[in-house]
C-alpha cells in the first residue's frame, strides 16, 4: 500500500486546464485530478489509451467527434481510443474530475482500423526537404521514418494510405548554398534532390509520390492560378510594409539572409520563421537582428507585397484545429499567434529564385504558401499514376480525402488548412508529432 496526498491549490497546467498527476500503475495506465474553471475549455486531444472522466463536482459539456453531452457531478464519461474530446465548463463553479486512462492494444488497433476505413484514401505528407544538402540522421529519424512507419501501419490494417513528399526546390536556402558552392540554385536543387531521394531509398522509406517542384511546367501554372486566388482572398491585402535591407549592399534581406531573436519565444531564429517554436516573424521585428551579407546593422525600408492578415483567418484555423486533433504544440503556437495583434505575413519576396509572383515585378511566391498548394498538386500527380480522378483544383470538403502530415515545422500545417477540413486520423502517444 502506498499513500500520497495532493493539493488542490498547487496544480499544473496541461491541455488548457489545471491538473495534478495522482499516479501511474503499469506502463500505459495512469490517473490524475483535473479542474476546469468556469468558462474554460480544455484543448482538444486524442490518444491511443481508453480514458474515463469521473465528475466529482460542478457541471459542463463534453464534446467528441460524435457530438456534445452535458455532464454533472456523479457522471462517468468513457472515451474510446483515438476519440477526440474537449471538456468545457459552462457553469459558475469549478468542474472537478478524476481522470483515469489505460492502454488496451486490441481496442486501439480496432479503433485505428475504423479510422482507416476502406474507400477513404489517407495521404501522409512528410515535410518536403529543402535540397540544399543531403538528409542527416535527425531528418531520417524524425519525419521520414515516422511517416513511413505510419503509412505502413495503415496499409497493413487495410487502409488505402500513401506517403507523399518531394523536394522544395524554390526555398531561399538553396540560393545560400549555391553562393557558398559557387554554383547555381538550379544545379544545387537538382543535385541534392537526387541525393535526398537516394538516401530515402537506402533507408527503404517507401514514397508513393515524390514531387520535384522545379522544371514542372504544369506545377508552375497551377501555382500561378493558386496565387491569383490568394490575391482575390478577403484575407489578403497588397500593401507597403517595413522590410530589411543590407546597409552596405542594399540587398533585400529575408530567411537565411538575417538572424536574430524570435519576437515570440526569444530563441535564436532566422528570418520569417523560428525553427524553435514555429512562429512567423517579419525580419524587422527580430531582436538583435544581423545581416549575413555584411557586418553592418540592417536598414529598415518599405516594400509593397501581398500580405495575409492572420486575424481574418483565425476562425477558419480554429475550426480546422478542432476538427483535426492537432498536437498540443500546434495548438500552443496558434494560441500565441492570436495574442499578437495585427500580424500580417507577406506572401511574396523580392528575389530571382522562385516562381514569379504575377503582377509584382522582381518578386517570387514565398516557398511556404507554395508548399501548401504543392500538397494538392502532389495528390493529383499521385492520382494520375494510379488512374484516379483526384483533382488538385477541387479537393473534397467532405469525407473522401483526409490529410495527415508529419512535419518538423508546425506552421506548415497552418498554411495548408484553409483548403481542407480533413477527417481526423489517429495520433500516436499524446502530443506526438503525427497528426
Ligand atoms: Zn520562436
Amino acid at each position: 500500500m502506498r499513500k500520497s496526498t495532493f493539493s488542490r491549490t498547487e496544480l499544473s497546467r496541461a491541455f488548457g486546464i489545471d491538473v495534478a498527476t495522482l499516479g501511474t500503475g503499469s506502463a500505459g495506465t495512469g490517473f490524475s485530478f483535473g479542474k476546469v474553471a468556469p468558462g474554460v475549455t480544455s484543448e482538444p486531444h486524442r490518444h491511443d489509451e481508453i480514458e474515463a472522466f469521473v465528475v466529482l463536482s460542478g457541471a459542463g459539456k463534453v464534446r467528441t467527434d460524435l457530438g456534445e453531452i452535458s455532464i454533472k457531478a456523479g457522471d462517468v464519461v468513457l472515451f474510446d481510443p483515438f476519440e477526440a474530446h474537449v471538456l468545457h465548463n459552462d457553469g459558475d463553479e469549478d468542474l472537478n474530475f478524476v481522470d483515469v486512462f489505460w492502454r488496451d492494444g486490441k481496442a486501439a488497433l480496432d479503433a485505428a482500423a475504423q479510422v482507416a476505413a476502406p474507400g477513404r484514401p489517407i495521404f501522409v505528407f512528410s515535410a518536403p526537404p529543402t535540397p540544399n544538402g543531403d538528409l542527416h540522421l535527425g531528418h531520417l529519424s524524425g519525419p521520414y521514418l515516422g511517416a513511413d512507419v505510419y503509412t505502413r501501419f495503415l496499409r497493413m490494417n487495410g487502409a488505402e494510405a500513401y506517403h507523399l513528399t518531394g523536394s522544395d526546390d524554390y526555398q531561399s536556402y538553396v540560393v545560400t548554398r549555391a553562393d557558398a558552392d559557387q554554383s547555381t540554385p538550379a544545379k544545387v536543387a537538382r543535385h541534392y534532390a537526387h541525393e535526398v531521394r537516394t538516401t530515402l531509398g537506402l533507408l527503404d522509406c517507401e514514397i508513393h509520390s515524390f514531387l520535384h517542384t522545379m522544371g514542372d511546367a504544369a506545377y508552375g501554372e497551377f501555382q500561378v492560378a493558386c496565387f491569383r486566388s490568394l490575391l482575390r482572398s478577403t484575407a489578403v491585402d497588397v500593401s507597403e510594409s517595413p522590410a530589411l535591407f543590407d546597409a552596405v549592399t542594399g540587398d533585400y534581406l529575408y530567411e537565411p539572409d538575417v538572424s536574430g531573436l524570435c519576437p515570440d519565444c526569444g530563441a535564436s531564429a532566422g528570418g520569417n520563421i523560428c525553427e524553435d517554436c514555429g512562429a512567423p516573424n517579419l525580419c524587422h521585428d527580430l531582436g538583435a537582428v544581423r545581416s549575413r551579407h555584411s557586418a553592418e546593422a540592417p536598414l529598415v525600408g518599405f516594400v509593397r507585397r501581398p500580405e495575409l492578415d492572420l486575424e481574418r483567418c483565425y476562425v477558419n484555423i480554429d475550426r480546422h484545429l478542432r476538427a483535426s486533433g492537432a498536437p498540443v504544440r500546434i495548438l500552443d503556437l496558434f494560441a500565441r499567434l492570436r495574442q499578437r495583434a495585427d500580424l500580417s505575413v507577406p506572401l511574396t519576396h523580392p528575389s530571382n529564385w522562385g516562381l514569379p509572383a504575377e503582377g509584382l515585378r522582381g518578386q517570387v511566391i514565398w516557398a511556404w504558401p507554395e508548399m501548401a498548394f504543392g500538397f494538392l498538386y502532389n495528390i493529383q500527380a499521385l492520382g494520375r499514376m494510379l488512374g484516379r480522378d483526384w483533382m488538385r483544383r477541387c479537393p473534397a470538403t467532405t469525407g473522401r480525402l483526409s490529410i495527415s502530415s508529419v512535419s518538423t515545422i508546425p506552421s506548415t500545417t497552418l498554411y495548408s488548412t484553409p483548403l481542407f477540413m480533413p477527417r481526423c486520423s489517429p495520433t500516436g502517444r499524446r502530443g506526438s508529432g503525427i497528426t
